[in-house]
């Protein structure tokens, strides 16, 4: 009885799974190669998918069946494929539910009108015409979280991104990180200023790409099952375990920025491409979580790609593709530029020591505003007097202020940023437990040999997909419940070997 309802369960998630990821092609498709002439169409077919997706998903039935399967599901073992289905679907379509369709749809209308405005008022410096925008987002977002049960207003929409956390739980966290990134940014200040000016010259973007794409296989991004393509704001998306695409963009007078572009969207595909093909078209078959994906980019980015290591080994060819710009520098030179830790006005051009401030700034700001601690009208003022205690930079305009972020203006004002600091965090607790378990992992980075690191990371995380809470996947993984001491040995050790410390 359980099974033939199981059977009916797996083949609607499998059709909705299926308009889903007819729905990431599309949006594939809009930022890479479609014509603007497309644009008015592609709106409307995206609507049509995301509808019928959402009928198939919370129609009466499927509850019904979820309902009939609870019990079954909480008497197999805990990493029984089929019981973390049941588990997992249950979550989603409550959450599906308890929000009615015409919020869904007034906030699926007011993001798309807001994000448009934003487009044009962000380089026109222009917050004035976005305050009632994001004045209607804050209440929507409240709105949104009134229909689930919370402590705070922000922890259901936290909750949506990093399932599991709460208000209480980030907040811990980042006020236990936030004294010792300050200090450990404080004593890099007093230190001499590394040169970065091997980083500008004029870098061929062919080139750029080919080398990026020697990188990542390496890696073990297989490019059977996945592709990349140029875009304005790079990104990762995935239509199958069997076709998951990344995106770039590079700058012909920069050779950091495509490359360290690469790197962080592959580590998101390469967890992605891991997972167990066994829970194909399940809605299984993704990231646990905004923060545990961050937590994929950014160790193969950073722990990774901008460690000694990596460069002892990959530099020399990096110097033979572009030899004028760098015969006359140092592997030392180059390393030390590309870790430059400067509190600089853009989250998304940040150092690893000082991007976390970014990010506690907007978490603060956000839950005041959903509190109604805080004004829209105020936002702007606030976060030029946040900049300037917290990172000692003040935002000249608003443009390079509090509209620099796509999130709160093409979606909702809370959840969107914690996932990136859990992220940092993680990744260095995920990178120590393989190096733990495999002590030869560092030597082989500098080899330029990833297997034995991936493979750790496919068998303890990747695999899972979406079966585990983020919690219970890291424990698992790691063996320890999420913890800043790995990171902070990280960065200490880090930085103090670059600066001196
Ligand atoms: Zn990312």
């Amino acid at each position: 009885m359980a099974l033939e309802t199981l059977a009916k369960l797996k083949a609607r998630m499998a059709q909705v799974d299926d308009l889903n990821a007819a729905a990431a092609v599309l949006g594939w498709d809009q930022t890479t190669y479609m014509p603007p002439g497309g644009a008015p169409a592609r709106g409307r077919q995206l609507a049509t998918l995301s509808q019928l997706s959402h009928e198939r998903f919370t129609a009466p039935e499927v509850g019904q069946w979820l309902g009939e399967l609870a019990d079954w599901a909480a008497g197999r073992p805990d990493d029984d494929d089929d019981a973390c289905l049941v588990r997992v679907v249950a979550r989603d379509h409550a959450r599906m539910t308890r929000i009615p369709n015409e919020l869904v749809g007034r906030l699926s209308a007011h993001t798309a009108a807001s994000y448009a405005a934003w487009e044009v008022a962000r380089p026109a410096d222009d917050f004035a015409t976005m305050r009632p925008h994001l004045e209607t987002t804050v209440a929507l977002a409240r709105e949104v979280a009134e229909h689930f049960p919370h402590d705070h207003i922000a922890d259901p929409l936290i909750d949506f991104a990093d399932p599991g956390m709460t208000v209480v739980t980030v907040r811990t966290l980042f006020d236990a990180l936030r004294p010792r990134l300050v200090e450990l940014a404080r004593a890099i200040a007093a230190r001499p200023e590394p040169d970065t000016s091997c980083l500008r010259g004029t870098f061929d973007v062919a080139a750029q790409r080919a080398f990026g794409e020697t990188v990542i296989r390496a890696f073990g991004f297989d490019f059977q099952r996945g592709r990349q393509d140029t875009t304005a704001h790079p990104f990762m998306t995935s239509f199958s375990i069997g076709d998951v695409r990344i995106t770039t963009r590079f700058r012909e007078d920069d050779v950091g920025d495509g490359l360290f572009s690469t790197l962080h969207e592959a580590g998101h595909a390469m967890y992605e491409q891991g997972v167990d093909p066994a829970l194909e078209g399940s809605t299984l078959a993704g990231g646990a979580s905004s923060g545990v994906h961050e937590s994929q980019s950014r160790l193969w980015e950073n722990v990774v790609g901008r460690s000694r290591g990596f460069w002892d080994h990959w530099y020399p060819e990096l110097r033979a593709t572009f030899p004028h710009a760098l015969r006359a520098v140092e592997v030392d030179t180059f390393h030390r530029a590309i870790n430059r830790v400067m509190p600089s006005l853009i989250r998304v051009d940040a150092d690893e020591v000082t991007y976390n401030l970014h990010v506690m700034l907007r978490f603060d700001l956000e839950l005041a505003l959903l509190a109604g601690d805080l004004a829209v009208a105020d936002l702007p003022g606030l976060w030029r007097e946040r900049m300037t205690a917290d990172l000692g930079v003040t935002p000249p305009d608003d443009r390079d202020g509090v509209l620099q972020d796509v999130h709160w203006f093409g979606g909702l004002v809370g959840g969107a940023f914690q996932g990136y600091t859990l992220g940092n965090v993680l990744s260095a607790q995920l990178f120590d437990a393989a190096v733990r378990a495999h002590p030869e992992i560092p030597g082989d980075i500098a080899s330029g040999r990833y297997h034995v690191l991936r493979d750790w990371l496919t068998q303890n995380l990747y695999r899972h997909g979406r079966k585990y809470l983020p919690v219970d996947g890291v424990t698992r993984a790691v063996g320890a419940p999420m913890s800043i001491e790995p990171y902070m040995a990280y960065l200490q050790g880090k930085f103090g070997a670059l600066y001196g410390l």
